[in-house]
């Protein structure tokens, strides 16, 4: 799979994906990662990328030029995505149609954004992380090339599951998960998981799945159509584990005068 990113701060997103098993898949020529610089299509001394946008206001705009020099000239694979925070939101969903292509590309703006000629008329689509403002997209860009290379075959260590993981075929977040020591702290791991008991394990796995879903993100339950009968028994049949309790982030209250 071949991306290509484009940006101000190409070393950010290069670095990044130095690590981990992502910098082994790309040593393993798995994922050919290319970061390119938009500063080095630019024609001035200042090899400046920005300039003040038209009707004024606050900021700086990056200009159109360097943008499709740097992308017309590495030739990059289609769909390029332009990062920023109006843009369709990324999810599994576009993580998994990416991951299932030959390559895709990446733009990154920086300071109040680019020029809006470069969505018109040179970028096929727009992305955006959350409902947030970054400085930058090159962390957006690390999101998205991170998601779509651990899908990959042969980058994770263990094949992904697409059924059960978080987000999966079944539509659920995942359950959770214990490792040893069986007891920590007085805290022990569910009796059910040191049963051996395989079709238990299974039961409890999924009930737990289904808890945790219907209590975080009911709207997954809704979207995936309710629940069935044999879901609704395996609930009653185990209680769910314990969750942090939700503590409000809340604004600082102004004091009192
Ligand atoms: N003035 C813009 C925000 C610019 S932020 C606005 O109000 O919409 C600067 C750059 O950071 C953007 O060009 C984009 O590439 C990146 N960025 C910021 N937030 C992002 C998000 N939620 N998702 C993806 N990229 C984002």
């Amino acid at each position: 799979m071949r991306i290509d990113v484009f940006s101000i701060f190409p070393e950010l997103v290069d670095g990044f994906c130095a690590h981990s098993l992502l910098g082994k898949a790309r040593a393993a020529g798995l994922v050919d990662l290319r970061c390119h610089d938009l500063r080095e299509h630019t024609e001035d001394v200042h090899r400046s990328v920005d300039d003040a946008p038209f009707g004024g206001g606050a900021g700086m705009v990056i200009r159109p030029e360097p943008v499709f020099a740097a992308v017309e000239a590495a030739r990059p694979p289609r769909p390029l995505l332009l990062l920023g925070p109006g843009g369709r939101r990324f999810d599994q969903s576009l993580a998994n149609t990416l991951a299932a292509g030959q390559g895709f590309s990446l733009l990154c703006g920086r300071y109040e954004g680019i020029d809006h000629r470069v969505r018109e008329h040179l970028v096929d689509d727009e992305v955006s992380i959350g409902d947030v403002v970054l400085a930058g997209g090159e962390v957006a860009a690390c999101v998205v090339i991170e998601a779509v290379t651990r899908l990959l075959p042969g980058v994770m260590g263990n094949a992904v599951s697409p059924v059960t993981e978080s987000f999966g075929e079944a539509g659920l977040l995942e359950e959770p998960h214990y490792t040893r020591p069986a007891e920590f702290r007085g805290w022990a791991v569910p009796e059910v998981l040191r049963s051996g008991d395989h079709g238990r394990i299974a039961r409890w796995r999924r009930a737990q799945a289904l808890h945790r879903t219907l209590s975080r993100r009911p709207d997954l339950i809704a979207e995936r159509g309710g629940l069935d009968d044999v879901e609704r028994s395996l609930l009653e049949e185990f209680p769910p584990v314990a969750y942090p309790h939700r503590v409000p982030v809340e604004p600082p209250r102004k004091s009192a005068t």
